[in-house]
Formats: structure tokens, C-alpha cells, sequence
């Protein structure tokens, strides 16, 4: 398992670029709607803010995570693949330089729509980021020069895992964040035969992974071992849904909050849909039925044009298999609470 200490207590602007006569804030904005937990709301100590795309906003104690962070506005283009570009439709519910401080981010994959140029340009040099390796090889590659590479990046494969452990924290039980790579893949497998600008498309998507976020606290020592998880966020990625999914409700028989990645993304282009790389409604709801979250959120469903599966289908499709009171629909600036356990 790999190791990473964050301490929240040094106040350091997200971005290198903040503007220096600006204070930076000290919390998130706040959000236009709070959402809990249809059945067994209480005792919330941790939420979520939905930023757009797949970027939202973790906050536990005094910790905050991003995802994804993609911070274009609406009519922005991104370049996602050779000859494909998708216009953003949407503005994050707050800008890159109005963030206060963040701790950590994980990043699914090294694609614009998640981890635009503005943000890559702009981010603090050591701002850690979890990842993988492909983006890893993008962040912090030796071409770079010093001053344009991550300093804390750290990659994981499928089923590695990171231990964050929170500096300056003065409870008893120290918490931590677990992280683990869990698999995905943004491309269907071996479509064979394809010649041309089909298969440059496929080449030139990115290797993604999907997340286990474990948030909990160490029983007594700070060892591994005595570990023990609180809530369990499983964030899907830009995935479609793959066989290798079958593994993570064998592994993980309990999970609370599904982060699902949606949208039916189609490439090249809405006109000329060839090629689906994220999950549309029917994959998203088999996903569901797969992995048995205890509630799950759906983002990245309409941020950008090439996102041809609108969430109405998804609501509908989960009302349609009895799922309805599994899910908790945010729009970008609200948020979700909720209750990591303490024992
Ligand atoms: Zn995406």
C-alpha cells in the first residue's frame, strides 16, 4: 500500500496563480440546496458538493477532496481524441479561483473534459493528485520543465491502494482516507476490423480508472491494519460496463454512495455518433443492480455536447426497475450530507 499525509491546517491556495492581493476564502460556497438521505437521514458530518462534469467536492473532517476538476464555462471547447471536440453547455457551480483550500485530488483519467487546460496550467505544482499511470506519465513527464511538473502525484493500477492519512487532527481514533483503483474502461473491448479514423479514436482515448474512496478512522495505532471504514463512496469513472466490473461487489458486499458517471458520451460527434464511451441509462441502472449501493448520484450527464443520454432517462429507467428511492438527483452547487461512521 502506498502512503500520503495531508494537513489541512496549512491554508495554500489550490491554484499558482492566485491572485495576490485576494484572500482566499476559507469555505466552500454554499450550496443552493442540501440533500439527504431519503430514509435514514441524521447525525450528517461530511458532504458533497456537486461542482459540474464529473468535478465534485468532498469535505470531511476539515479535509476537502476534488474529482475530476474541470472548471470551463459554458460555449468552452475541450479536445477530446483526433478530430473530436465537445463544447461545454454548462457553468461549474463556482470558478477555479473562488476555491478555497483543497487537500487532494483524484483524477479518473487524463481527458479534458475532466482535467481541462486551464485547470492543468493554473493547478499549485503540489497539490497532490491520486491518478493513474497514463496521467501520471502526462503530469510529472520528464519533457516538463521542472516548473511545469506535479511534485505529488501518485499513480494506482486496478485494486492499488493509497492510505491518506490527516495531519493535525486532534481526535482520538485518527481519520484517513483509503483509496483504491478500481477497474474501468472508456473504449468497448476489441471492436476488430476497424480501420481508419475509428480506430485513431479508439488509440487516443485514455486508460481511466474508477475510485474506491474509504472514509474512516484508525482504530487505535496509525497502521493499515487497524483501518477501519466509515463510508464507502464508489465512483465509477468514464466507464462502460464491462465485465471486470463483476469483481468490486465481491470485494466490497457493502457500499454507501455510488458516484455514477453518465451521459452516453458519444464520439466523434453528437451528428455522427459512432462510438459510446461512458454509460448511458440502461448501463448505468445494470451498474446499479451490480454493485447494490446503499443510495447512488449521478454527475457528468449534461455538461457537455457530446453527452447524448440525458438524465430524464436515467431517472426513468430507475423508476422503471424499482430503484427509485436509491438515488439522490443534485444539480451543479447543491450538495449531499452524510454520516461516516465511527466505529
Ligand atoms: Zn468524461
Amino acid at each position: 500500500m502506498k502512503h500520503l499525509t495531508i494537513d489541512p491546517s496549512a491554508a495554500i491556495p489550490p491554484t499558482r496563480d492566485y491572485p495576490s492581493d485576494a484572500k482566499l476564502p476559507e469555505s466552500l460556497p454554499n450550496a443552493t440546496e442540501t440533500k439527504l438521505h431519503p430514509s435514514n437521514a441524521g447525525g450528517e458530518n461530511a458532504s458533497l458538493l456537486f461542482v459540474g462534469t464529473a468535478t465534485t467536492i468532498l469535505e470531511w473532517e476539515g479535509i476537502r477532496l476534488m474529482t475530476d476538476p474541470n472548471f470551463l464555462h459554458a460555449g468552452d471547447h475541450v479536445h477530446l481524441g483526433p478530430g473530436v471536440t465537445g463544447t461545454r453547455l454548462t457553468n461549474p457551480a463556482v470558478d477555479l479561483h473562488e476555491l478555497p483550500r483543497i487537500d487532494l485530488i483524484c483524477l479518473s483519467h487524463y481527458h479534458a473534459d475532466h482535467f481541462d487546460d486551464h485547470v492543468e496550467a493554473s493547478l499549485r505544482r503540489s497539490l497532490p493528485i491520486i491518478t493513474t499511470p497514463h496521467a501520471k506519465s502526462h503530469l510529472t513527464a520528464p519533457h516538463k520543465t521542472p516548473e511545469e511538473a506535479f511534485t505529488s502525484v501518485h499513480d494506482l493500477d486496478f485494486y492499488d491502494d493509497i492510505m491518506v492519512d490527516i495531519a493535525n487532527n486532534k481526535k482520538e481514533k485518527k481519520p484517513a482516507i483509503k483509496v483504491t483503483g478500481m477497474p474501468g474502461k472508456h473504449v468497448p473491448p476489441g471492436p476488430g476490423g476497424m480501420v481508419g479514423k475509428l480506430n485513431d479514436l479508439i488509440a487516443a482515448v485514455p486508460p481511466t480508472n474508477g475510485w474506491m474512496i474509504e472514509l474512516g478512522y484508525h482504530a487505535s495505532s496509525s497502521s493499515d491494519e487497524d483501518f477501519k471504514p466509515g463510508y464507502r463512496i464508489y465512483i465509477s469513472g468514464d466507464t462502460l460496463l464491462i465485465p471486470e466490473l463483476s469483481t468490486i461487489p465481491e470485494r466490497y458486499p457493502h457500499i454507501d454512495l455510488l458516484l455514477i458517471h453518465l451521459g452516453g458520451t458519444t464520439i466523434p460527434s453528437p451528428s455522427m455518433p459512432l462510438l459510446m464511451v461512458t454509460m448511458d441509462a440502461e448501463m448505468g441502472v445494470k451498474l446499479v443492480q451490480l454493485v447494490k449501493p446503499d443510495l447512488v448520484v449521478p454527475v457528468h450527464y449534461d455538461d457537455y455536447d457530446v453527452f447524448l443520454s440525458p438524465l430524464s432517462d436515467f431517472k426513468k429507467a430507475m423508476e422503471d426497475a424499482g430503484l427509485n428511492e436509491k438515488v439522490v438527483y443534485l444539480d451543479r452547487k447543491e450538495e449531499y450530507r452524510f454520516k461516516v461512521r465511527e466505529e
